[in-house]
Order: C-alpha cells, then sequence, then structure tokens
C-alpha cells in the first residue's frame, strides 16, 4: 500500500474522499518549520449533514454484522497501523511538532493497540443477568445507539481519535468524527486503512474543520445521538450547554493542572527520572502531564537543584533528529499563549529558575515554534499560573510541610484529571490517593496505562469515563428485560 501525503486533505464520507462542499480550505502548519505544508477541508454544517445520511444508510448492516465481522476488520486497521509506523509517525510529526521518536515509539503504535484492543472488546462484551430468586430473571440488552460524534485534540492526534473511535465501532455504532483541524494528517490517513481493511462504507465518516464550523455541527445535529470529546474545558463547556438539552449521552474529557507529589521517602533516583518526563513529555502538552510540582519542604532545595541541572540536560531540537527530546509546541497560537502564560507568572512573583524564553534554532526549523522547558518558583497555590491549564513546557515548584498541607495544595485546582504520589509509605500512600480529587492516580510511576481502567477526570477535568468496558457501556444503550416464571 502506498500512502502519500496529500496537497488537499479530503473528508472520507460514505466511502468517498471528497472536497467540502464550500470548497474552502484552512491552512496546515508544520509547527517545527512554520511552513504551510497542506490544506485542510473547512467543513461545514452541509458536509456534517452528508456524513450523517452516509452514517445513517450504514448502521444497520454494521450494527447487525456478527461481532466477528467487527473483530476481523477492526484487527485488520491495527495491523496495517503497524505495518505502516514509519509513514504515520512522520506524518504526526510533522503535524504536530512532537520528535519523530516518540510518535515512532508511542504515539503511532498505541493507537494500533487501541484497535486491537477494542477489536477483542467486540468478541468479549457481554451484559448483565439479575436473577431474582425463583421468582424472574432480568437480562440486560446492551444495543448500539446509532450515530454518535467523536471529537479529538491535537496533542495526541491518533492516539486519541482512534481511544474513541475504536470502541464507538466495536460496539456497532457508526461514526462521524472530527480530528483537530492543527493535526488531520494522521486521521485523513486512517481512512485508506479502513478501505484497505474492507470498513463498510459509511461506517467511518472524517469530517475536518475547525471546531466553530464544523465541530459545533456536529455536536448540533439532532441525529447524531452522542458525543465523545476530548479537549480544553471551554469547548467542553460549549458542547454541553448544547447537548445536555438535546439529552445526548456526553463524554467530555478535559482539561488538567495535575499535581506530582514528592515526599522525602522516594525512591529518589526513579522519582527524578519520571518528573523530567512527566514534566516535560511531548513538551508538557499531555493532559496528564504534571505541571503543579509539590515537595516536601526538607527535600525542596535538594530536589530544585537535581532536578534544573537534568532538565537543563534536555536537547531541545529539529523533531525529526533523533536525540531532540524537545520539539515544537503545536502552533504560533499556542506558542503565543505559553509565553503569554510565562509573562502572566513573572507579574505574578513568580521566579523562572530555568528558561522561560523562545528558542531560536538554525537551518530548517529557524522559525519553528520552539520554548524553553521552564521552571518557576515562588508563587502561592492559589494565583492564576498554579490555577489555570498552560499545556506547556512549563511547570511551578511548591513545598509542602506535611500530608495535610500536601493535600491542601493539590485539591486546590479547580482541575481533577490525574495525580502522581511518589513516597515508600503504603499506607502514606493509600490514604493519599483515596483524598486526592482526581480520577486517576499514580504511586511511583507515571503514564503506565492499562487500557481496560476507567480514564477521565473529576471537577472541570470531565464528566463520564473511556477505556475497557466503560467505553463499550457509553456508546451503547442499556436495555433491562424482566420475565416473570
Ligand atoms: P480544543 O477544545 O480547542 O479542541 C479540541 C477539539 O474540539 C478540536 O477538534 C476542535 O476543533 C474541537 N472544538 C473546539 N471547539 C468546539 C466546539 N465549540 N464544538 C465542537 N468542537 C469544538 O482543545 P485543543 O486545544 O485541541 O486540545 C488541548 C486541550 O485538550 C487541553 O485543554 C487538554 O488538557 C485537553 N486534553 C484532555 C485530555 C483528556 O483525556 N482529559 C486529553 C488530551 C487533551
Amino acid at each position: 500500500m502506498n500512502l502519500e501525503i496529500p496537497k488537499y486533505i479530503s473528508n472520507y464520507i460514505g466511502g468517498q474522499f471528497c472536497a467540502p462542499r464550500n470548497a474552502q480550505y484552512l491552512d496546515n502548519v508544520n509547527p517545527a518549520t512554520a511552513e504551510v505544508y497542506s490544506y485542510i477541508p473547512d467543513s461545514t454544517a452541509a458536509d456534517v449533514q452528508d456524513a450523517v445520511h452516509a452514517a445513517q444508510q450504514a448502521f444497520p448492516a454494521w450494527s447487525n454484522a456478527s461481532t466477528d465481522f467487527r473483530f476481523r476488520v477492526l484487527n485488520k486497521i491495527a495491523e496495517l497501523i503497524e505495518t505502516n509506523l514509519a509513514v504515520f509517525a512522520m506524518a504526526e510529526t510533522n503535524d504536530n511538532g512532537k520528535p519523530l521518536t516518540l510518535s515512532t515509539r508511542v504515539d503511532i503504535p498505541r493507537a494500533s493497540e487501541n484497535f486491537r484492543f477494542f477489536a477483542t472488546a467486540a468478541l468479549h462484551f457481554a451484559s448483565e443477568s439479575h436473577s431474582m430468586a425463583d421468582k424472574a430473571i432480568n437480562y440486560t440488552l446492551r444495543k448500539p445507539i446509532g450515530v454518535v460524534g467523536c471529537i479529538s485534540p491535537w496533542n495526541l492526534p491518533l492516539y486519541l481519535f482512534t481511544w474513541k473511535i475504536a470502541p464507538a465501532l466495536a460496539s456497532g455504532n457508526c461514526v462521524v468524527a472530527k480530528p483537530s483541524e492543527v493535526t488531520p494528517m494522521t486521521a485523513y490517513l486512517l481512512c485508506h486503512l479502513c478501505e484497505e481493511a474492507g470498513l463498510p462504507a459509511g461506517v467511518l465518516n472524517i469530517v475536518h474543520g475547525n471546531g466553530s464550523h464544523c465541530g459545533s455541527e456536529i455536536v448540533k445535529h439532532p441525529d447524531i445521538k452522542a458525543i465523545s470529546f476530548t479537549g480544553s474545558t471551554r469547548a467542553g463547556k460549549d458542547i454541553a450547554s448544547i447537548a445536555a438539552p438535546m439529552f445526548k449521552k456526553i463524554s467530555l474529557e478535559l482539561g488538567g493542572k495535575n499535581p506530582n507529589i514528592i515526599f522525602a521517602d522516594c525512591d529518589w533516583d526513579k522519582m527524578m527520572r519520571t518528573t523530567v518526563q512527566s514534566s516535560f513529555a511531548n513538551q508538557g502538552q499531555i493532559c496528564l502531564c504534571g505541571s503543579r510540582i509539590l515537595v516536601e519542604e526538607s527535600v525542596y532545595e535538594k530536589f530544585k537543584t537535581e532536578f534544573i541541572a537534568r532538565v537543563k540536560g534536555m536537547v531541545i531540537g529539529d523533531p525529526l533528529d533523533e536525540n531532540s527530546k524537545q520539539g515544537a509546541v503545536v502552533s504560533n497560537v499556542h506558542f503565543d499563549k505559553v509565553m503569554s502564560c510565562i509573562t502572566l507568572a513573572k507579574e505574578e512573583g513568580g521566579i523562572i529558575l530555568l528558561g522561560g524564553n523562545a528558542v531560536r534554532l538554525e537551518g530548517r526549523c529557524a522559525k519553528g515554534y520552539f520554548i524553553e522547558p521552564t521552571i518557576i518558583e515562588g508563587l502561592l497555590p492559589g494565583c492564576r499560573t498554579n490555577m489555570e491549564e498552560i499545556f506547556g513546557p512549563v511547570v511551578t515548584l511548591q513545598s509542602f510541610k506535611n500530608e495535610e498541607d500536601a493535600l491542601l495544595k493539590a485539591n486546590a485546582s479547580e482541575y481533577g484529571l490525574a495525580a502522581t504520589i511518589w513516597t515508600q509509605d503504603i499506607g502514606r500512600a493509600n490514604k493519599m490517593a483515596a483524598a486526592i480529587q482526581s480520577g486517576i492516580i499514580w504511586v511511583n510511576c507515571w503514564l503506565l496505562r492499562d487500557l481496560r481502567t476507567p480514564f477521565g477526570g473529576f471537577k472541570s477535568s470531565g464528566v463520564g469515563r473511556e477505556g475497557g468496558w466503560e467505553a463499550m457501556r457509553f456508546f451503547t444503550e442499556p436495555k433491562n428485560v424482566a420475565i416473570e416464571f
């Protein structure tokens, strides 16, 4: 199979590659070079309507297909992603600015894993039965919802896109999906693999475009009965305000401001290595990154000195260079946002311990959007820098006195996505894990993911959970049948 990177990306509707009806396109920029290298459909309500129509046509056959057929097609897509790893990884890096080593080792393999995992879920998904002694039996049918909408962000483009569409398809739905307009290429390439794998026309429809013209049309469409969204809390609020009065099912995976809590008794070397990763992986653009580092008072100065030394050693460079540990941030707009957050931190009295500046590289990447990994201290827990999501290579350091103080600071945020705890005291780890208001807690590790576990956040980090049976349940409607003996 020969996958080519097109100049003009197409929508994929009813098994056809097609231009947007209005023939309007948006620029697709490589953030490492700041060059426009392709164009993205600026799709509108008319394209979404076409996609919904195609999905409705395909739904009866797909929802009634055997689970074995669904398994085979989705598993084939997983295989094809693996076979085409190099093309996909390069496309992801050119769209997103992340190091090619990261796309190759993490993003694209994980997209394939998502398809394989949910392909097998199609085979194993079962529903409950409740026996009422010798009186009756209840059993639950789980029916696919129909046409569902999946909308994803730019930070882990194919990884998060497939995390939604794979369970939606595995449970028998037809999908209208929109990747981020900032990183559309791998979702486009995926359509070719779907064709090759024998996914029937109309089962998966991909429309490209921005949030206001295209994303909100998916949310508003009366025949799209569920919305699975990952992105900012701001967009999540808008989506909930439209979808809730229409009584749509919604799953919202939103922003975070995650605490990384470090006690003096931790495995120091493992904590240091992992904290560099959890702070700056993917230029800090992972919703699970620990952006508020809380360190026990007695080891605060030691931590600060070692952390700065290690982060100083990270190579910022061309994402295609295998030595680069930090690539570009995703766009000019995001570059400006992160830089303005650093300015705000200084205005709030923050002391920049490391970084704080744009990086100007030589050669191919001379115009790219690179920012130094930035470490800030001296800010109060409630200031804007410690409250608002930055989503870039910026962390703050705060010290804490004891467990109570650590908890108070960890829970001070309106977000509640993830938290990391470093301690060798198992009792303390369990107590803290139970008391922290976050959907995901890592003890002595970070980003250790098992696809069967519930994934999602408390508070402003979202509504609902993805992953494993949670996702399969989200994409199905339960129906109880009671039979009296
Ligand atoms: P974003 O909200 O700007 O956009 C996300 C997607 O939604 C894009 O496809 C966009 O076009 C679309 N969109 C935007 N506004 C919309 C609207 N009103 N209606 C419908 N669709 C709309 O987010 P982003 O900048 O692409 O991504 C970064 C954000 O995503 C961060 O806040 C990050 O924390 C969050 N995120 C969360 C998770 C998680 O699992 N909780 C994972 C990754 C990223």
